[in-house]
């Protein structure tokens, strides 16, 4: 059965039942492991219960993106952005902020970030404009920038999307040079599913995009 549109579904009565459908909401869990969930908060204390409901409401009200590369922060500028140890001419781009995360998470990424916030893709209706591709542009004009590393998904759609980039980037700045992660990453999938070794080996295995 598919879950309907929260508009269209009836409220249940008791709040016990409304934190199970809450919860069953959330990806990759199901009727009865939204059960357990739901027996445990109703077991754990007031204060440990509410902690979690305070971090889900800040989470939503105190992020938002990051002027510069679209990551999320609780300040104008990430903490990468902002930080002078970074390189600033070397921009890894990604389709989301959790892709940022797991390159981070290798160790083997020293430059700064772009998050384009998905990739293109005709079927959903996802174009260009849709993307943080003109802020990029944009960035890379600033004239600071040597080198782009593309980071999209190993998927067809990520490729399309690093395609494309690397069309425009060479159209309006010949002079930069534009990298993609070396193959091995887990096909099909995003980055953020990949282990922070392959990801490290990819990122030291790029190639020069044409
Ligand atoms: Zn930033």
């Amino acid at each position: 059965m598919g879950k309907r549109a929260r508009e269209e579904e009836p409220q249940p009565a008791d709040s016990f039942e409304r934190l199970i459908r809450e919860l069953e909401r959330l990806p990759g869990i199901g009727r009865r492991s939204a059960e357990r969930i739901a027996y445990h908060v109703l077991a754990a204390s007031t204060e440990e219960a509410m902690a979690l409901a305070v971090a889900v409401r800040d989470v939503k009200r105190n992020l938002h993106p990051c002027a510069v590369c679209g990551d999320l922060t609780e300040k104008e500028r990430c903490a990468i952005c902002d930080d002078p140890r970074r390189e600033a001419d070397t921009i890894c781009v990604v389709e989301w902020p959790r892709e940022v995360r797991a390159i981070e998470k290798s160790g083997a990424f020293h430059g700064r970030y772009h998050v384009l916030m998905g990739r293109l893709s005709p079927l959903a209706g996802v174009e260009p404009e849709d993307l943080r591709i003109g802020a990029l542009l944009e960035r890379v004009k600033g004239g600071e920038i040597r080198e782009i590393v593309l980071a999209t998904s190993p998927t067809v759609e990520g490729d399309a999307t690093a395609a494309y980039l690397t069309r425009r980037l060479h159209e309006g700045l010949p002079g930069i040079t534009i990298t993609r992660l070396a193959r091995g990453l887990p096909a099909g999938s995003d980055l953020s599913f990949a282990q922070a070794g392959t990801i490290g080996e990819a990122l030291k295995g790029r190639k020069e995009a044409k």
